[in-house]
């Protein structure tokens, strides 16, 4: 690959580099996260429905607002890639980009997933995480990212050049065109940036590139989700298995992953309600 050599730093390249980091966004003026009501219904729930997703697959399932749902680790170490939409209006999605700006590159118990413009509401509160104690490791890497994409068959052929038809993206893919009845071309397009669920990521110190490393998930953790709206979630077991060491083919050692609907008692909830989508005029100065 063709090296350009840097340019010679300015002879104030110190005092420019000093400037202190500010956090972008105000986040303590979020709504609340309603974390203690949460943590109170949770002890109330009773499990209404599951699926398993078996390995390099996809599935889809719905989360009625005011349900909680568990990603639960089955049999061996596996990553999942998790989308989620409003189910009346796949418009709304899940929106990885925004999700990672207001909480971390990595999610766990109390931060939320937003949905996008215009609606930038909490689609699901992250209400309980086993991981909880990984932490960052020496690397820098944590659980739960929202940075990377999916692994997707054009990324792999563009680099392979070879079709390989059960990464994440194609997985999903089919999971949508069979809850939806949707062809194939449009149900693509409802397919978005992820959750990488106990997927341990990050980006390498010295050259800041995004790694994965062996996921420190086992079977019985778990991920729980309360659905602060009507959810459609669609989940991958990706080709990479526990992401340890490759991915997009069928060289890993991969594991179905168990999605568990919960209900609460209904007086759980007291006091709460679903949010509304943004309340921006949306005019743009127009
Ligand atoms: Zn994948």
């Amino acid at each position: 690959m063709t090296q350009i050599t840097p340019h010679e730093p300015p002879t104030d390249v110190a005092e420019r580099r000093a400037a202190k980091p500010l956090v972008c966004y105000q986040v303590d003026q979020l709504p609340d996260s309603n974390l203690v009501l949460y943590q109170q219904a949770r002890t109330t729930i009773k499990k209404v429905a599951e699926i398993t997703v078996p390995p390099r697959d996809g599935a889809c399932f719905e989360v009625p607002a005011g349900s909680f749902f568990r990603i639960i680790s089955i049999e061996g170490p596996q990553v999942g890639d998790l989308n989620l939409w409003n189910a009346h209006d796949l418009s709304e999605r899940f929106f990885s980009g925004k999700t990672r700006q207001l909480h971390a590159t990595h999610v766990s118990t109390g931060d939320r997933l937003w949905s996008t413009l215009p609606g930038l509401r909490p689609m699901a509160t992250i209400t309980w995480d086993t991981l909880d104690w990984y932490g960052w490791d020496e690397d820098g890497g944590g659980v739960h990212d929202v940075i990377g994409t999916r692994c997707d068959p054009y990324t792999n052929y563009m680099l392979k050049g070879v079709d390989y038809h059960h990464c994440c993206h194609s997985n999903l893919t089919r999971a949508l065109v069979a809850e939806r009845n949707l062809p194939p071309g449009e149900a693509e397009l409802h397919v978005h940036d992820v959750m990488n669920v106990f997927m341990c990521t990050g980006f390498t110190r010295d050259t800041h590139q995004y790694f994965m490393k062996a996921s420190p998930v086992r079977p019985g953790d778990f991920i729980e989700f309360f659905a602060e709206i009507d959810l459609l979630g669609a989940l991958s077991t990706c080709p990479g298995g526990d992401c340890g060491s490759s991915h997009s083919d069928d060289s890993t050692a991969c594991y179905p992953l168990k999605v568990e609907i919960y209900e609460p008692v209904a007086e759980s909830l007291q006091g709460w309600t679903s949010p509304e989508r943004s309340a921006y005029s949306g005019t743009h100065g127009l």
